[in-house]
């Protein structure tokens, strides 16, 4: 920015040059980081609301990185996206979180199976090898279509085409679900809801914070209202995230909202955590 007066350059933010500079260095890290295998896996529940068991988990993907330490997914998946390492990325996720669900529904038969969620990218979504890579890592698993929900965010299927939606629709077909993430924050048009192939609604963490005083502001209560009913018109399960108090939990279930994800239950953790919360529930 130009300083008051004269044609002088104020200097730059040091911060701002601070964070281009760990941007940089970690867009040039990030394409071996896989390989040298610095990514790692959390995993937080999502429970349901009517009777409080864990019915499943959502993966979500970590960098430990050899000088920064722990990078939360905000600092890379923008950087792997745009260097399209998301795509072998995003493969690996998925392959570990399949594996994962399947090492829960071996350990543990009697707490029910475990769903596994995971978060697609974009780029996943118009890359040609999603449909068969993702069968092959639920056929060399031996885990069950059915166990796998794919998230996908409202605003890459805003005024999709059927060539975008097309692999999605096969891979629903075999079973997965696909749930719109972050729902209420893309502006979608409602209607259109119809002919997306998707089988539950993630509601945005805004409407969640919307539930913090109790009773919650009354327009917000009609708002959600309003989508869990037609969601659930719609044959939509409707996922809520974000929870950290017992009221919101209350106020959401009250509200019609099959499933919960939050601070409130678990923080994301370690795959050792889902299973013994999940044993917990299950033996009471
Ligand atoms: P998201 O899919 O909306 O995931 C939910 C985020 O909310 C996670 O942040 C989670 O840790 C956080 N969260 C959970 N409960 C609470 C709560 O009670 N309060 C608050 N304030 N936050 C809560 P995280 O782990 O930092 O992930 C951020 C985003 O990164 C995710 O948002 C998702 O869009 C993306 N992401 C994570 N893993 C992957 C991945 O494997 N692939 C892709 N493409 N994106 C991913
Ligand atoms: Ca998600
Ligand atoms: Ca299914
Ligand atoms: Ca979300």
């Amino acid at each position: 920015a130009k300083s008051a007066g004269g044609n002088r350059f104020e200097l730059a933010d040091p911060e701002a040059d601070a964070r281009a500079i760990t941007r940089h260095g970690l867009t040039t890290a990030l394409p071996t980081a896989l390989d040298r295998g610095e990514f790692f896996i959390e995993y937080q529940p999502l429970v349901h609301l009517g009777d409080g068991s864990v019915r499943g988990a959502e993966a979500l993907v970590r960098w430990l990185h050899p000088q920064h330490g722990v990078l939360g997914p905000d600092r890379f998946i923008p950087l792997a996206e745009h260097t399209g390492l998301i795509v072998p990325l995003g493969r690996w996720v998925l392959e570990q979180s399949v594996r994962q669900a399947r090492d829960w529904r071996d350990r543990h038969a009697e707490a029910g199976p475990l769903r596994i969620n995971v978060n697609l990218s974009p780029c996943q979504l118009t890359h040609p090898g999603l449909v068969q890579d993702t069968v092959e890592i639920l056929e060399g698993a031996g885990v069950d279509p059915d166990a796998l929900c794919l998230e996908v965010t409202e605003s890459a299927l805003i005024g999709a085409d059927d060539d975008l939606l097309k692999p999605l629709r096969r891979l629903a077909e075999m079973g997965v679900d696909i749930a719109l993430d972050d729902f209420g924050t893309g502006y979608s048009n409602l209607a259109n809801l119809r002919r997306l192939p998707v089988s539950v609604l993630k509601l945005d963490r805004s409407f969640t914070q919307s539930m913090q005083q109790f009773p919650a502001d009354p327009v917000d209560l009609k708002i959600v209202e309003g989508i869990v009913s037609l969601a659930h018109s719609l044959n939509l399960a409707v996922t809520v995230e974000g929870v950290e108090t017992g009221a919101q939990a209350e106020q959401l279930r009250i509200l019609g909202c099959d499933t919960a994800q939050g601070w409130y239950y678990a923080r994301p953790g370690p795959p050792e955590r889902l299973h013994e919360l999940a044993l917990v529930d299950a033996t009471g």
